[in-house]
């Protein structure tokens, strides 16, 4: 599943951690844009993001984990190819 990382900042001695969004709409990925639309929010996005990745839905690593909205999403519709 290609997903979008977006990174909270821990605080202190609590370390970052990754939320895994699925894709939006909009615009492929090149590996060098500064905006990244996410299936979860119309309007919100990850500003200057990583290049989206290809992620297991059954992420089982440490200090990374998928958002609840997209993962709702994603297993409510079937992966569309446009
Ligand atoms: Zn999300
Ligand atoms: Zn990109």
């Amino acid at each position: 599943m290609l997903a979008v990382a977006e990174r909270l900042r821990g605080i202190g001695d609590v370390p970052d951690v990754v939320i895994w969004h699925a894709p939006g709409d909009g615009a492929e990925c090149d590996g060098d844009c500064d905006f990244h639309a996410i299936a979860c929010s119309d309007s919100e996005g990850i500003v200057l993001p990583a290049p989206k990745r290809d992620v297991p839905v059954d992420l089982g690593v440490p200090g990374e984990r998928w958002c609840d909205d997209c993962l709702a999403i994603i297993s409510r519709e079937p992966v569309i190819r446009r």
